[in-house]
C-alpha cells in the first residue's frame, strides 16, 4: 500500500515547513507557509511539484508566504471559513469535520480554537498523522492569543482523543524550553524526566523533537494532564477544581516562565 510521503524542514527561527506527497497522483501539498524560498528549494530537491497549500491559522509564519507561493506555483490555497478576511488567495473554505483530499489521501479537518479563533488542525486516520499548527506541541502547547483556556482545552482533549500511535507535526521547535517549563509543573513525572532527557540529547546532536506522538503527550505533557492529581498537589490546586481551570493555571504559569 502506498504511503503518504512526508518531507519536513526547519524553516525561519524554530518554525517547521512541511510538504505531503502521494507518489500515485503527483499530488503535493504545503502545510503553511512560513518560507516561501525554502518551501520551493525543498520541493525541486525532492522533484514534487506543489499543488496544495493547507493553512493551519492566519499568523505571518503560517500563511504569509501564501501570495509568493501561489504566485509561482498555482496551488490551491485551503483554509478555515472562519479567517478568510484574514488569509491571502484562499480557493476553498473549510470548516470542522470537512475533509481535505490529497490524491488517495483524505484528511480530516479539526477546528482547534484557542491559539487563535479560526485554528485548524488535519489529521490523516489511514496515515496515523496529524498537522497540528500552534496547538499542541511537543511538552507544550499554544499561547492564548484569542481563545479562552476553557477553548483550548477543548481543543487539546479533541486532539488527545486521536489513536495513541498518531504522529503528531508541531509547527515549531520548541521542545526543549517547554521540557524545562514541565519539570516545574510535574517534577516527579518519570516520563517526563526520560522525555526531557532524550531531548536534551536529540537537540545535542542537532536533530529535531517533532513529530512526537499523542501517546507520549498524553504521558508527559502538563498541559494533557490538568486532571493528574500529582501536577494538582504540586500546584497546590484543589482535588475538585474543573479540568480547564487547572489548565489555564498551567498556562498562566508558561506564559511567565
Ligand atoms: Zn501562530
Ligand atoms: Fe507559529
Amino acid at each position: 500500500m502506498t504511503e503518504l510521503q512526508i518531507r519536513q524542514f526547519p524553516c525561519l527561527n524554530d518554525n517547521y515547513g512541511f510538504l505531503i506527497h502521494d507518489p500515485d497522483s503527483g499530488e503535493t501539498a504545503c502545510i503553511d507557509t512560513p518560507d516561501p524560498e525554502k518551501i520551493l528549494a525543498e520541493a525541486a530537491a525532492a522533484d514534487w511539484r506543489i499543488t496544495q497549500i493547507w493553512n493551519t491559522h492566519h499568523h505571518f509564519d503560517h500563511a504569509g508566504g501564501n501570495a509568493a507561493l501561489v504566485a509561482a506555483t498555482g496551488a490551491q490555497v485551503i483554509a478555515a471559513k472562519y479567517d478568510n478576511h484574514r488569509i491571502e488567495n484562499i480557493s476553498r473554505e473549510i470548516a470542522d469535520g470537512d475533509h481535505v483530499e490529497l490524491g488517495q489521501f483524505r484528511a480530516k479537518v479539526m477546528f482547534t480554537p484557542g491559539h487563535t479563533l479560526g485554528h485548524i488542525a488535519y489529521y490523516f486516520p489511514t496515515e496515523k498523522a496529524a498537522f497540528v499548527g500552534d496547538t499542541l506541541f511537543a511538552l507544550g502547547c499554544g499561547r492564548l492569543f484569542e481563545g479562552s483556556p476553557a477553548q483550548m482545552w477543548d481543543s487539546l482533549q479533541s486532539l488527545a482523543a486521536l489513536p495513541e500511535e498518531t504522529r503528531v507535526y508541531c509547527a515549531h521547535e520548541y521542545t526543549q524550553a517547554n521540557a524545562q517549563f514541565a519539570l516545574t509543573v510535574d517534577p516527579d513525572n518519570g516520563d517526563l524526566r526520560a522525555y526531557a532527557t532524550s531531548v536534551d540529547a536529540e537537540r545535542a546532536r542537532g536533530e529535531a523533537t517533532v513529530p512526537t506522538t499523542i501517546g507520549a503527550e498524553k504521558a508527559a505533557n502538563p498541559f494533557l494532564r490538568p486532571n493528574n492529581s500529582g501536577i494538582r498537589s504540586h500546584l497546590g490546586l484543589a482535588d475538585d477544581m474543573n479540568d480547564d481551570e487547572v489548565f489555564a493555571e498551567i498556562r498562566r504559569r508558561k506564559d511567565s516562565f
